[in-house]
């Protein structure tokens, strides 16, 4: 048995040379999934003629490549493809990343089929492979990224050299393509893309292997006086499964020993598998929280010192696919990191309460319809504005008003604050409107460094961002 599988490759990319990379992708991508299958997998890659001109050019997040990534897939218009490969410039958040593959979006409630795909496609930046690769070694390096980011669209995770699953950017120099090939290992889960949703792409989660699982064994979680510490904290502890709250996660260096000044790498993000959170529901069954991204290395070490440790927060009602919370009742959530070959530090461990519904209580109802909104829920998750999340904000404008006093409303008003705020700062909005979302988002911030109930990471945030308007 075979399959075969449409592999659609859009250049948004306006360099010189990307429609030629692109081509040589498509030449070559399908030999070596081909020969490491067993002759299962059949790709039939070609490159698309969507042209999304300049709009798409320069760096790009996460929800830009996401929705060009929509345009590619199966039933969109003109379009049958099943998996897609985007040729961008470079990833907004990391300009140095070489390439990304994409898990199902945050998307609760949509009716969207094609926004439920798992594992739909992958981005590679020219701008991130540019800036560490020699012009000779350029191409083969892109080609190397296009294979390895596919890898994991077919559920494949990281291994040593000279598999493709290396993580080449962490590396001087490209692999020679020539010696480069799947590992038996690999080839042994390949070969059953035509059977198996496991590997599949738009088949199960990145990382859900059922069965086939076997052989892997999540590392020992260590931890020592004089390790760094990871700690994890929220600002409430009770609250409705769709509520925005975010999870602030501390990292710190000890004070003595020989950790204090050795470098951490800069993967303290969910889309690392280096990053992990992990999450007990109430029946006792652990899972871990599903990023909505992949991402393969960074060669940045974080910023942080003994005396300055690094934090950030993390919007950990949503993951892939759905509310990260599903069940009425205690989760237990803890974290670990991966910081250095063989050592893994685990955080603190929290107990979070999901509250059951309160039917008869017309605020409860009211903001169950607003945050189950895909649109709105979105906004609130990625803390930035589209079109059609502008035109639903006077919803969120009237919840935030209902109840003052409650810890959502505060929740909200950040969330707000920050979405507008980032569109002043990043949005193409003029005039009128460009004076709208200033005054609301200085309103919201303003009202967010005043709110208790958000705690002093979120304030100091809030407060950091109405400064930065202001100037
Ligand atoms: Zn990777």
């Amino acid at each position: 048995m075979s399959i075969q599988l449409r592999l659609g490759i859009a250049v948004l990319s306006q360099r010189p040379n990307a429609v030629n990379i692109a081509k040589r992708i498509a030449n070559e991508v399908a030999v070596p999934f081909l020969n490491g299958s067993n002759h299962d997998i059949v790709l039939r890659p070609f490159v698309s003629r969507l042209d999304l001109g300049s709009d798409y050019t320069g760096p790009l997040d996460t929800e830009s490549l996401q929705r060009v990534l929509y345009t590619l897939q199966p039933g969109a218009p003109e379009s049958q493809v099943d998996i897609g490969l985007l040729l961008a410039d470079s990833f907004q958040p990391r300009q140095d990343y070489f390439g990304l593959m994409f898990d199902t979006d945050y998307s609760p409630q949509s009716t969207n089929q094609y926004e439920w795909r798992a594992r739909e496609g992958a981005s590679i930046f020219l701008d991130g492979i540019a800036a560490r690769r020699n012009a000779a070694d350029f191409e083969d390096e892109c080609v190397y990224t296009a294979i390895h980011e596919l890898g994991h669209v077919f559920n494949l995770f990281h291994s040593p050299a000279p598999s493709y699953m290396e993580r080449s950017a962490t590396f001087p120099t490209t692999f020679p393509l020539k010696s480069c090939a799947f590992s038996t290992a690999e080839t042994q889960l390949l070969r059953q893309c035509s059977s198996s949703e496991y590997i599949r792409p738009g088949g199960s989660a990145f990382g859900v292997l059922g069965g086939l699982a076997k052989g892997n064994v999540y590392e020992s979680e260590a931890n020592a006086p004089d390790l760094p510490k990871l700690r994890i904290k929220m600002d409430r502890t009770a609250f409705w499964q769709f509520e925005p709250v975010e999870l602030d996660v501390e990292f710190s260096l000890p004070e003595k020993g020989g950790w204090k000044s050795r470098p951490i790498p800069d993967r303290l993000d969910t889309g690392f598998d280096d990053f992990n959170i992990w999450i007990e529901e109430p029946s006792g069954e652990k899972r871990r929280y599903r990023s909505i991204k992949h991402f393969c290395q960074s060669t940045a070490h974080l910023d942080v010192s003994p005396d300055k440790p690094f934090r950030r927060d993390i919007s950990i009602f949503g993951q892939s696919g759905s509310f990260a919370f599903q069940k009425i009742g205690v989760h237990r959530v803890y974290a670990t990191f991966k910081i250095a070959d063989r050592v893994t530090i685990s955080s603190n461990s929290i107990e979070l309460e999901i509250l059951p519904p309160r039917w008869e209580d017309s605020y409860f109802v009211a903001a169950h319809k607003v945050l189950h909104d895909v649109d709105l829920s979105r906004l609130l998750y990625y803390r930035t504005l589209d079109r059609s999340r502008k035109r639903k904000l006077r919803q969120l404008y009237d919840l935030a008003a209902i109840k003052k006093r409650h810890p959502l409303t505060g929740a909200i008003q950040y969330g707000l604050g920050r979405a507008l705020a980032h569109q002043v700062e990043h949005g193409k909005s003029k005039g009128s409107t460009l004076a709208n979302f200033t005054s609301q988002a200085q309103l919201y911030l303003s009202a967010a460094t005043k709110r208790k109930d958000l705690g002093l990471h979120r304030r100091e945030v809030a407060e950091r961002k109405l400064a930065s308007m202001k100037k």
